[in-house]
């Protein structure tokens, strides 16, 4: 079967930068329907560039993205939205909105009929939320904001939910949290793009794509890559 047909996602030869600064260079990258797959760089290697483009946020300069089939690559991020492709940024929430409030905005952003209703579900995942519902983001810890971003970006009932470095400003305690509701939701059907540089996300992902440069180094499974002596060394500090 092509891949058109079998992905969610479906990237090729994706160009993309900053005026006369190219970050990406022919990125080709697939997501599965109900699959949790990695992108893994380090610092300035080009994932938030390559995540904004995917939704919409920067134009692709070559190369095409499809969603569900559907060609979006030229598509305004609102319409990328409805088809069922979520955004969470590093920063996720809205700090002087209540909880409920984000919550809101989240699931308005697709015209939601019942925000309530979704809150109400989301609450169930995320019970620290509902104790807390009138607070302002601000009032969270670190990890249960992110617990927030998450719950924010699923309000919307996305199809494949892209997340840039979701263990940013964490502490290890904390990640481990976010890998585990992570681990929860794969359970559902909702497919997810991580972008990180944090390996500890291996543990919930099917695939992983290593960007370098703004170019796809690696692609496969997580046995792949951990059989590739290069990246052991690179990724794991291992030789
Ligand atoms: P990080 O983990 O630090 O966010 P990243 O892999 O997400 O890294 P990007 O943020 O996509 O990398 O940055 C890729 C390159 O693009 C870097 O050289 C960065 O300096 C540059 N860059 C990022 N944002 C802009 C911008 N708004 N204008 C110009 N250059 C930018």
């Amino acid at each position: 079967m092509p891949p058109e047909t079998s992905s969610l996602l479906h990237v090729t030869g994706v160009d993309a930068g900053y005026g006369s600064m190219q970050v990406l260079w022919g990125v080709d990258l697939d997501v599965r329907p109900g699959e949790t797959v990695l992108l893994l760089g380090a610092n300035g290697a080009g994932k938030t560039t390559f995540l904004k483009t995917l939704v919409g946020l920067i134009e692709t300069r070559q190369g095409h993205i499809t969603l569900g089939g559907k060609d979006v690559t030229r598509m305004r991020s609102s319409d990328r939205m409805r088809l069922g492709m979520t955004y969470m940024s590093e920063l996720a929430v809205f700090p002087d909105l209540s909880i409920e409030e984000n919550l809101r905005v989240g699931a308005q952003a697709l015209g939601h009929a019942n925000p309530n209703a979704r809150a109400e579900e989301l609450y169930g995942i995320f019970p620290v939320l509902r104790d807390k519902r009138r607070n302002p983001a601000s009032s969270l810890s670190g990890g249960q904001r992110k617990m927030l971003g998450i719950a924010k970006a699923l309000a919307a009932e996305p199809k494949l939910l892209v997340m840039d470095e979701p263990s940013a400003g964490l502490s290890p305690l904390f990640v481990k949290e976010v890998i585990r509701v992570l681990t929860d939701l794969r359970g559902h059907g909702l497919a997810l793009l991580i972008a990180e540089q944090n390996i500890g996300f291996l543990e919930v992902a099917t695939r992983v794509f290593v960007l370098e440069g703004g170019r796809i180094r690696f692609s496969g499974t997580v046995a792949e890559m951990t059989d590739n002596e290069a990246l052991r060394r690179a990724y794991f500090g291992l030789k």
